[in-house]
């Protein structure tokens, strides 16, 4: 384990020494929760203009919304201040150019590895998955309809973020 992180040690301890967000607490402080994908490229807090303590980010393969957004949506809302959610996907996302099964069988030809029982929620439409994801947000039963959602393109190639309508109710 020696060595692997040692990279990212040194830079904390550079960031440490000169750290003034110790003041803040949990809650976001612009009411904001943000559903992005993980892409190394996308720099959330950058590109919107946010600073730590500002807005909850929630990341994972093609900014899904799953059960558990969900679930730590509804955390975010009731116990952490948020009281709006931007569902941000991106340009170019790896998500949104093969089906799970063409992701199972790459697994399994290049690494051996049987994936079929996780289910990887690739994207076909981006559009079309942004809608529905923005859909299960506004109509989940367990979060208040005065929820503020919307839906961003990110374009990774530009920097700029292009909103889509969202669904009508
Ligand atoms: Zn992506």
């Amino acid at each position: 384990m020696t060595g692997a992180f040692d990279d990212l040690l040194a830079a904390n301890e550079k960031y440490a020494s000169t750290f003034s967000h110790g003041d803040l607490t949990g809650r976001a402080t612009r009411g904001l929760a943000v559903v992005t994908c993980m892409d190394s490229r996308i720099d959330p807090l950058g590109l919107l203009g946010l600073h730590a303590g500002d807005a909850k980010i929630l990341r994972n393969a093609g900014a899904r919304v799953t059960d558990d957004v969900l679930r730590t949506l509804v955390l975010a809302v009731y116990l952490l201040g948020v009281d709006r959610v931007l569902v941000m996907p991106h340009t170019d996302c790896r998500m949104s150019k093969s089906t799970d099964d063409e992701v199972h069988r790459l697994i399994a030809a290049e690494h051996g590895i049987d994936t079929r029982s996780l289910e990887f929620q690739t994207v076909r439409d981006q559009e079309e998955t942004l809608q529905h994801d923005i859909t299960r947000i506004m109509t989940s039963p367990f979060l208040p309809r005065t929820l503020t959602v919307g839906g961003a393109l990110y374009d990774v190639h530009t920097g700029r973020l292009r909103l889509v309508e969202p669904p009508r109710p």
